[in-house]
Parts: C-alpha cells; sequence; structure tokens
C-alpha cells in the first residue's frame, strides 16, 4: 500500500492481553484515539491470572468496572482460604483463613479490596469496557508484522489473519504489550537482565464438580501440596460453580510435552486418591525472572510481561503491567493533547522500570522460600505422633514463609516513584518499603493515602482526570491555578476538611497527579508557580 492512503493512529496497542486491554481502557477513559491489534480471536485457552490486587481494583473503580469484577462468576459465599495439605484428601498442615468476598468489607488503607477473578472474566470485562470507548479500535486476528520508527513517527505493518489483507498504518506512538516473547522488544534490541530461568511448571485443567467435599475437606480457593518429597504443588479452584480447576505441578525436567505429561499420576498424587476428572488442558510453561534494560527507545514503549518476567507467586506479573499501563497513559493522554513536556514520555522509564525491578525480586524471593520445604519428608503422611509433630512445625513455618506471598498489603500498595524526574522531594525521609505492612504516605512519588470523605467518597475519587491540588487549609492557590491554566495543564482545586485525610497527607496543599501518585507538597504555593507546573507536566 502507498503511504500517502495509509491511515494514522495517535498510538497503535501490539497485544489483547490484560495490559493491552488496561492501556486501551485508560486512553479511551481520556479520550485519545487508539487502535489495539491482537493476532488471536481473544478466547482465553489457559487462563492464567487469578488474583486481581488492591491497586489494580482502585483502577477498575476509576474506570466504573470494579462492582463488575467484584460481581464476576466466582461465588461469593466462597471461603478464600490458602491451605497447606499432604493432598486434597489427607492431612491439613495449616490454613490461612481468608473470608468469602461476600464478608469482606474494605481496610483502612483502600476503598477497595484485591479480588479473586480469573483472566476468564476478568479480561472480557476490560474488553468490554475499552470498546465501549468512542476512541478506542479493537482489532482481533490482526497481527503486528514490522514497524519502522522515526523521529516524527511509527510506520507499522498489519496483517489481517482471516481476510488476509496487509496493511500499513502510521502512529504517532506504538505501545507493545504484545507478552513475554516480545517481537517489538526484540526488534528494539533491548534485552533482559535477571536471574532467568527458574523452572518449568506444568498446569493441568479439569473439571470436578464437589471436589472438596468428595475430599472431605473444609473449602478454600488455594492449596499447596507437600507430601514426602517435599512441597510440589498447588492445586486451585478457578471456577468453584463450572468446577474448573488447576493444578500447577511447581517443576519437570523442562522435556516434557503436554502429550507426555503424567496427567493421570499427577492428580492422583494431588487429591491422594483414584479420581475421575474431565480433562481440559495442558501446558507448559516458563517461570522466569528477568526485566528488560529499557522499557522503550523513542517513539515506541513496551509494557506488562514484554518488560518485566515473573514468577506468579505473590501475583504480581498482569498486576504490575496494569500500573505500568496506567502511568503511560495518562503521559500519552497529556503529550497528545498538547500539555505534556518533552521529558514527560521518558518519566515512563525512570518511574516504571525500578517498579519492574522490586516486583520481579519480590516475586523470585516467594518462589525461593518453596525451596526450603523440598526433600523428604518421610512421616509426613504417618498417623503417628512423629507425623502429627512434624505436620505442626511445618504447618507453622509454611504458613510463615511460604504464606508470604499472600500477605502483600505493601507490595501492592506502597510502590513509590523515588528517583521519579516529574516529583519534587519534599526533604522528609521515605516510610519503609516492607511487603507485607502498607504504611500510606503523602510523601511525593508515592499513592495518595486513602481516607474517607464526609459525602461517603474515597480521596481516590478525586483523582484522575487532571491533576487535582487538594488543600487543607483555608488559604490561596490561585497562583498555581494561573500557571496551570497557562501551560493549559487541567487542574482542579479540591478543599478537604475531614481532619482524618488532613493528618494522612500532612500539608496544607498537596498536588496529585492523574494516576493518582503525589508530585509535590508544601505549606504554602511556591513563588514562581510556573517551574513547579512546567516540572510535573515534564518540561523541565
Ligand atoms: C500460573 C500463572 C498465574 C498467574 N497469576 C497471576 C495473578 O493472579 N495475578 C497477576 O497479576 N498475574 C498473574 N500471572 C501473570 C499474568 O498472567 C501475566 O503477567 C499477564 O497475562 C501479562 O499480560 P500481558 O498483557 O503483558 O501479556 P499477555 O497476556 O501475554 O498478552 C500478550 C498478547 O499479545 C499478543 N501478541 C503478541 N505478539 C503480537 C503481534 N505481533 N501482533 C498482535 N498481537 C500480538 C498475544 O497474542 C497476546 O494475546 C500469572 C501467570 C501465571 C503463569
Amino acid at each position: 500500500m502507498n503511504s500517502e492512503a495509509a491511515r494514522r493512529v495517535p498510538v497503535l496497542i501490539v497485544g489483547g492481553g490484560p495490559v493491552g486491554l488496561a492501556l486501551a481502557a485508560e486512553l479511551g477513559w481520556r479520550g485519545v484515539r487508539c487502535e489495539l491489534v491482537e493476532q488471536s480471536d481473544g478466547a482465553i485457552a489457559t487462563p492464567k491470572m487469578n488474583e486481581v490486587n488492591t491497586r489494580t481494583m482502585e483502577f477498575c473503580r476509576r474506570w466504573g468496572i470494579a462492582d463488575a469484577v467484584r460481581h464476576c462468576p466466582f461465588p461469593d459465599d466462597h471461603p478464600l482460604d490458602v491451605v497447606f495439605v499432604t493432598s486434597l484428601a489427607g492431612h491439613e498442615l495449616a490454613r490461612m483463613r481468608r473470608p468469602p468476598r461476600g464478608e469482606q468489607r474494605p481496610g483502612s488503607d483502600s476503598p477497595e479490596r484485591m479480588q479473586i477473578c480469573s483472566q476468564i472474566w476478568f479480561d472480557p470485562i476490560l474488553r468490554a469496557f475499552a470498546q465501549k470507548q468512542p476512541s478506542v479500535a479493537l482489532r482481533h486476528r490482526t497481527r503486528l508484522e514490522s514497524f519502522t520508527a522515526a523521529a516524527d513517527g511509527v510506520t507499522a505493518e498489519l496483517h489481517d489473519l482471516d481476510g488476509g489483507r496487509r496493511e500499513t498504518i502510521h502512529a504517532d506512538y506504538l505501545v507493545g504489550c504484545d507478552g513475554a516473547t516480545s517481537a517489538i522488544r526484540e526488534t528494539l534490541g533491548i534485552a533482559l537482565t535477571g536471574q532467568g530461568t527458574l523452572g518449568h511448571p506444568l498446569h493441568l485443567f479439569f473439571r470436578a464438580q464437589d471436589l472438596l467435599k468428595r475430599c472431605g475437606r473444609e473449602p478454600g480457593v488455594f492449596f499447596l501440596a507437600i507430601d514426602r518429597d517435599g512441597l510440589w504443588a498447588n492445586i486451585r479452584v478457578v471456577d468453584p460453580v463450572g468446577g474448573l480447576w488447576r493444578l500447577m505441578a511447581l517443576e519437570s525436567d523442562g522435556k516434557q510435552t503436554p502429550g507426555s505429561v503424567d496427567r493421570a499420576g499427577l492428580l492422583r498424587r494431588a487429591v491422594g486418591r483414584q479420581l475421575d476428572v474431565e480433562w481440559q488442558d495442558v501446558s507448559i510453561w516458563t517461570r522466569r525472572s528477568l526485566v528488560a534494560e529499557r522499557y522503550g527507545r523513542g517513539r515506541v514503549f513496551l509494557a506488562g510481561d514484554a518488560v518485566h518476567q515473573l514468577s506468579p507467586t505473590g501475583a504480581l506479573g498482569m498486576n504490575t503491567g496494569i500500573g505500568d499501563a496506567v502511568d503511560l497513559g495518562w503521559k500519552l493522554a497529556a503529550v497528545l493533547q498538547g500539555w505534556g513536556g518533552p521529558q514527560l514520555l521518558a518519566s515512563y522509564d525512570a518511574e516504571r522500570r525500578p517498579i519492574g525491578l522490586r516486583n520481579v525480586a519480590m516475586a523470585t524471593e516467594f518462589h525461593l522460600a518453596h525451596g526450603e520445604f523440598r526433600g523428604s519428608m518421610a512421616a509426613i503422611e504417618d498417623d503417628s505422633d512423629a507425623g502429627r509433630a512434624l505436620r505442626a512445625r511445618l504447618g507453622a513455618s509454611l504458613a510463615r514463609d511460604v504464606g508470604r506471598m499472600f500477605r502483600t498489603a505493601g507490595l501492592q500498595l506502597g510502590y513509590r516513584y523515588e528517583a521519579s524526574p516529574l516529583c519534587v522531594a519534599d526533604g522528609t525521609p521515605p516510610v519503609p518499603d516492607d511487603p507485607e505492612n502498607f504504611v500510606p504516605s503523602a510523601r511525593p512519588g508515592s499513592r495518595a493515602p486513602h481516607a474517607w470523605l464526609g459525602d461517603g467518597r474515597s480521596t481516590l475519587d478525586l483523582f484522575g482526570r487532571g491533576f487535582v491540588l487538594l488543600r487543607f487549609a483555608d488559604a490561596d492557590a490561585a497562583a498555581l491555578e494561573q500557571a496551570a491554566k497557562a501551560r493549559g495543564v487541567p487542574l482542579a482545586v479540591v478543599d478537604v476538611g475531614e481532619p482524618a485525610a488532613a493528618d494522612l497527607y500532612e500539608r496544607r496543599f498537596v498536588l496529585v497527579r492523574p494516576d493518582g501518585h503525589v508530585a509535590w507538597r508544601g505549606d504554602a504555593i511556591p513563588t514562581n508557580a510556573n517551574v513547579l507546573i512546567d516540572r510535573v507536566r515534564g518540561a523541565a
């Protein structure tokens, strides 16, 4: 096709997994025109993700889809317990109680909570939301074949896999959300670094109604199996109503194929007895610990598994990727709308890569904790005093050490943009970045904390569209409003009178970015407010 006839889109997104869909959702919510191409038909053959963490739920709340996630077909009354067992029908070593969704109330740190919502439901919710945005076009069965990037835009070759048509499209920006094997990352020559391959787990999906009842096991959602050879598998109920289960054997020799896997043998070991099930699927995947050296080049950006590949221990994969999409989304919108400065997009790498490194390191640590429970545990299944004593001892240490991957409030909400060129440090020391315990903070770079407002909203409900200046005192903010207006930066000033919020935010003025992170705070508007506005919009 001749290039004059080629269409132009502001943003071309490649990959319709959860991260590409989240970016389309974020851009669509901001009214930015974008096109997403996905080579598959969107059907999910083997669902991976099940846990939508609290921060992702906060983004869903902003997009107006949190209720849809909360009311996905996972039953409201199914306990979310994590249980350590010798097998489903065997001994129980420890149980971490987590109440069913129907009994959960928001904690003090967020108006939302982590939700169990398999990718079989979550991706379609995101997709439907993105599709509803007038500025978003989603195209399935369309593959990016190649691209060339120049200083003024990107030219991409697309292939309609059903009709066979090939098309050239010009984009102001290209975003590769094309997963772990990202061809866009390869083309850009960006390497992945880190510990590399950690193992080759096996996934076995099957249907079995009333499995727990048949095993005499109290309900739960995630079962970790430890037998005479140590901790070797986990068994997750994906869809209790449909009876869909996933058995994950933590290790294999890396040489097996889906056809050579001894499904029946693994199932017998995990359940502790012979059981007839309806087999669905077997997949073998690679557990990795890797982060890209950079998150893009020029007008091409990368997000999600394309730039960070981590062990699912801690449920950080998709959730980290959605954080990437939200960070990049408002910045692309700002630049395309004309108020983002020339350094704004470069801050994506400076802000998000350290979070990728942090989360990959923690996921790897959680995975390595399993290794402490490998090896022979000869008496573990014995009905003897020695067996009971071993199970009690192991149960306590399993819940403490392996169970850490389920106690991650700090990891989910406590990430902050320390080295951000956009945030103005205020000289206060950082609060601890403790994976387990979240410490709210309004220090610049942090996620602006949640507090309930008198009208029933959360402070988080104030953020999103543009910048928000929270004002906790009767003081003049006109200079900042004028500076923002002069640069075309959307800014709303919101007076907050609730003492609990004032205590959390600690200053008379707090400037919050469109992604809900604090950009600046102080007791007076700086004399040269233009300098502040230029800094936070990436023009300084
Ligand atoms: C067992 C397991 C459990 C997990 N559980 C969780 C969890 O509970 N919570 C969590 O946050 N994460 C979890 N994860 C991780 C999560 O599944 C991934 O991080 C997430 O799916 C990555 O999303 P993505 O959109 O970046 O990539 P992908 O989901 O891989 O999507 C990439 C898409 O790009 C498309 N594509 C590639 N190349 C092209 C091209 N040239 N043209 C068009 N389309 C293209 C592909 O078809 C694909 O659909 C888990 C992972 C595993 C393995």
